[in-house]
């Protein structure tokens, strides 16, 4: 059972806690009955943090002199990647700025051993390469690429992400141009960017369900104070002018947004793999990873990557994962899911070929 706009609209303006817990455990209904109890776990490796665009959100950009750049080596990736067994995941996920260090047959040669060697599921989110990189990580054996498309508003997105000379102008063709590969697909949005509107976020819902995505990963924009973004909340400088929205248009920044597009998008895309988002986490230290898992979404996804590069990828500031340790055990993690009955999903948990990979 579906929903109209309006319906998701009216959810998504929907202020009062009792109605709200309603959506919740709709939404958790029918997570149940279309993805089962089992969370799955997937190592999440920030493989380098330099970055080719210059995006306003993002702590990353190219255009940020300050940010701190690493690169993880070979031998510091297929360490992890061998750690994330002994953890307990299926899959492990590189991701990274839009890194042109990162050579394709570099990357390849990685995940055909992880593939091979390792037996993992691989998962791969290193930004708008071209086509031949994607062609060749794909033979490789990658399984699945993460691709956000951020906002569906045109509009919006040119300003948050500008397109780099000769570069594309959206992602939702790269994202088409994956699945054309065989790769299952995964994107998303940020929720609360300056200048997005409720109804921008029902239309991204809407996309979600279009594009028939595996994987969608819905998260809170935090402002990163080195960023156009985040001069422009802090003092209304900054080179980006953003279109000033009535208050009760602006969507707020915040887990509570997340959680009620976590559960529209569970109902409007009921076997998709959702994530309990590192951002949700960063807001709600203590809760938000578990309420993100109670109203619709069915992924977690540890941090591997060595604690002495943690602060370089800094996105955002004060992430989750920067005091966490490196990965946490499926045996750790049972107990507090099975108090919530659920189980730790076992094999590579993937959505097209649910059972086939890894
Ligand atoms: N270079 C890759 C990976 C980017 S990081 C790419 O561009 O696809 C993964 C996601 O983190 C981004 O797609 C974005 O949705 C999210 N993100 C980036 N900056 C953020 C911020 N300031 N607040 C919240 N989420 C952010």
């Amino acid at each position: 059972m579906t929903m109209t706009r309006d319906e998701m609209l009216g959810w998504l303006r929907e202020t009062d806690p009792a109605r709200l817990a309603a959506l919740f455990e709709r939404a958790d209904r029918v997570r149940h009955e279309s993805v089962g109890d089992a969370i799955h776990l997937r190592g999440l490796l920030e493989v380098s943090s330099y970055c080719v665009q210059r995006c306003a959100y993002c702590g990353i950009s190219a255009a940020n002199r300050s940010a701190r750049r690493m690169r993880m080596s070979a031998d510091e990736i297929l360490a992890a990647a061998r750690s994330a067994v002994d953890y307990g995941y299926g899959t492990v996920v590189m991701q990274g700025g839009e890194d042109y260090g990162i050579k394709a047959e570099w990357m390849a040669a990685i995940v055909r051993e992880i593939k091979d060697e390792i037996g993992l599921a691989v998962t791969l989110s290193l930004g708008e390469r071209p086509e031949s990189d994607l062609v060749m990580w794909r033979a490789a054996g990658a399984d699945r690429y993460l691709l956000r498309f951020e906002t569906s508003d045109p509009a919006l997105y040119r300003l948050i992400h500008p397109a780099l000379p000769g570069g594309f102008k959206d992602r939702v063709s790269q994202i088409r141009r994956l699945q054309a590969l065989g790769y299952e697909a995964g994107s998303g949005v940020m929720v609360g960017i300056p200048g997005q509107s409720w109804e921008s976020l029902v239309d991204d819902i809407m996309t979600f369900a279009d594009l028939d995505l595996d994987m969608i990963g819905v998260g809170p924009f935090i402002p990163h104070p080195e960023t156009p973004i985040g001069r422009y909340l802090a003092d209304g400088t900054g080179d980006v002018a953003f279109p000033p929205l009535p208050p009760d248009e602006q969507v707020p920044g915040t887990a509570e947004t997340a959680f009620k597009v976590i559960a529209l998008t569970r109902i409007m895309c009921p076997d998709a793999n959702i994530p309990s988002t590192t951002a949700i986490a960063t807001l709600n230290r203590a809760a938000g990873r578990r309420q993100g898992l109670m109203c619709g979404a069915n992924v977690v996804m540890p941090n591997l990557t060595p604690a002495k590069y943690r602060e370089c990828y800094e996105i955002y500031p004060d992430k989750a994962t920067l005091v966490e340790t490196a990965g946490v055990c499926a045996r750790d993690l049972r107990e507090s899911f099975e108090a919530m009955g659920r189980t730790i999903g076992t094999g590579a948990g993937g959505r097209r070929h649910r059972g086939t990979i890894g």
